[in-house]
């Protein structure tokens, strides 16, 4: 799916994945982020946001939304998927790396099968996942090559 799809639907029944992963706004016009957490004592930034700083181990973090672009700092195909994934296969999963330096784990779309160039500069997407018990669309987020 890609982003003008996603503003097309009705975001008031998306939920993500995970609790707190992801801001998905009500106002059309505002895109959604990745949110992860920053340390206030020393601004290491995590995604998945933690509560204790891995690096200082202060146990005072905030919330800190993540940039929707970075590049590809790894990427492997994967030919079996676990049994209760329904996607297509193969398929893509790596790691994005922000210009802060975070490393967000990620699955990759609308790419081919072969690995992606590292360096490859990607955009955050949000993508169908399936539904949850009260029928709203669970959305998980990917990157996708940004087209110029
Ligand atoms: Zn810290």
């Amino acid at each position: 799916m890609d982003e003008q799809q996603a503003l097309n639907d009705t975001r008031l029944e998306w939920v993500p994945v995970q609790d707190g992963f992801y801001k998905i706004p009500k106002v059309p016009d505002q895109k959604f982020v990745l949110i992860g957490s920053r340390c206030t004592k020393c601004g290491e930034v995590y995604f998945p946001g933690t509560p204790q700083c891995l690096k200082c181990y202060t146990e005072t973090t905030e919330d800190y939304d993540l940039q929707r672009v970075g590049k590809v700092y790894s990427s492997t195909v994967v030919h079996l998927a676990p049994s209760m994934y329904q996607g297509q296969v193969p398929y893509m999963i790596g790691h994005v790396q922000l210009d802060n330096g975070v490393l967000v784990p990620t699955r990759f779309t609308e790419v081919g099968n072969s690995p992606l160039p590292l360096g490859t500069e990607v955009e955050l997407v949000l993508e169908k996942l399936g539904q949850d018990e009260k029928g709203r669309t669970i959305v998980v987020h990917a990157f996708r090559p940004v087209r110029k």
